[in-house]
């Protein structure tokens, strides 16, 4: 029987890599009946909002989605519709695992993980003018959402067979916020005495990424610095055309690349699908397809190793096209 799966191809180069990705899915043998919805500026045009109430509820009804990236304006404009999507539906994990693709990047062997907490700090959306010239965000940190995303974070480590967590904050400064978060992840870690415990403060944890990136093993961090994070990860593996992601709730989970609709190279066709292939391989074994998932990686690892094809953020020449064609002949490859 064929998963149900809500699509959102999202604008910008979202439509190619979807597209894509779709292929991909196929071609691992995986029976999918997409269920697609629009978001963004277009559909904002059509109907007053960038995100209408069908598309969350259809996030809603199956459970699942494949999300392509969606443009937001900078400055006035409508709310981030990824923002929104997140908050509304309470996906409360983003999940960015940072890994390197043989043959890319030598310089780093990065195998890591950020959890970022999806839903609150300065991200929350509280943000006033108090006065002309002052602005004010407010950014909101509870002892809820402080307990569950560290629970998340430590089940993660155990699920993925990985030792440590390190929490990372900055609670030397922002003592009352950072400090509540620094305080339910040490209690979170109580209950979990076989996964090392570490804490890093921010502003180090960008430069040991940098350094000696696996000593990290699993981050959980609020928003903002998760968000920042994440990039500076992707930078290490060979940039945004790598990074998958997963955003995660207790009821619905939509999985996406970390990048953005990348509009220096819309529809030029050129893309690099493999973050959101590798987004899908995270949806696929959310679903219980491992063996899928498993031969999509096989075949990414084999594809990059060769080093044949390769898109052009990486130095090669092919088109999103051409990568996809060599990736679904690698995955029907007989073995
Ligand atoms: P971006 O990630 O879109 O692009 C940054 C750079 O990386 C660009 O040079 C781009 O060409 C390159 N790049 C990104 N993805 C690539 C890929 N798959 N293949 C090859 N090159 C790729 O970041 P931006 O330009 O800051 O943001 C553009 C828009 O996307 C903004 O409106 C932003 O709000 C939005 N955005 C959306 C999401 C999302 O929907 N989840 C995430 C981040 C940004």
């Amino acid at each position: 029987m064929a998963y149900r799966i809500t699509l959102i191809p999202g604008d910008g180069i979202g439509p190619e890599v979807v597209t894509a990705t779709q292929d991909v899915v196929s071609a691992a043998g995986v029976a999918v009946d997409w269920e697609i919805h629009h978001a963004g500026i277009e559909v904002a045009k059509l109907t007053g909002s960038p995100l209408p109430l069908p598309v969350i509820d259809a996030v809603r009804k199956n459970r699942i989605a494949l999300k392509g990236p969606v443009t937001t304006p900078i400055g006035g404009g409508f709310r981030s519709v990824n923002v929104t999507l997140r908050q509304t539906l309470d996906l409360y994990a983003n999940v960015r695992p940072i890994r390197s693709l043989p043959g890319v990047d030598p310089r780093f062997d990065v195998d890591m993980v950020i959890v970022r907490e999806n839903t609150e700090g300065l991200y929350a959306g509280l943000e006033l003018m108090i006065l002309p010239g002052v602005a004010q965000s407010i950014k909101l940190t509870t002892e809820r959402g402080s307990t569950r995303i560290a629970e998340f974070a430590f089940r993660y480590a155990k699920k993925h067979g990985r030792s440590k967590v390190t929490i990372v904050h900055k609670a030397n400064i922002m003592k009352i916020s950072d400090g509540l978060a620094l305080d339910c992840a040490r209690r979170v870690a109580v209950g979990h005495p076989e996964i090392q415990l570490g804490e890093m403060i921010v502003d180090a944890a960008a430069m040991t990424m940098v350094r000696d990136p696996n000593r990290l093993g699993v981050i959980v961090t609020e928003n903002l610095y998760g968000d920042i994070l994440s990039d500076l990860g992707a930078g290490l593996v060979g940039g945004l055309g790598i990074v998958p992601g997963a955003n995660i709730g207790d009821d619905a989970a939509v999985f996406e690349a970390v990048h953005g609709s990348a509009p220096d190279i819309a529809g030029k066709g050129y893309a690099n699908p493999t973050a959101l292939v590798q987004s899908a391989v995270m949806m696929l074994r959310h679903l219980g397809e491992h063996d899928a998932g498993d031969r999509i990686e096989r075949a990414l690892t084999t594809l990059y190793r060769a080093g044949q094809v390769r898109t052009r953020d990486l130095g090669g020449a092919a088109s999103t096209s051409d990568f996809t064609r060599a990736l679904c002949a690698e995955i029907e490859r007989p073995r």
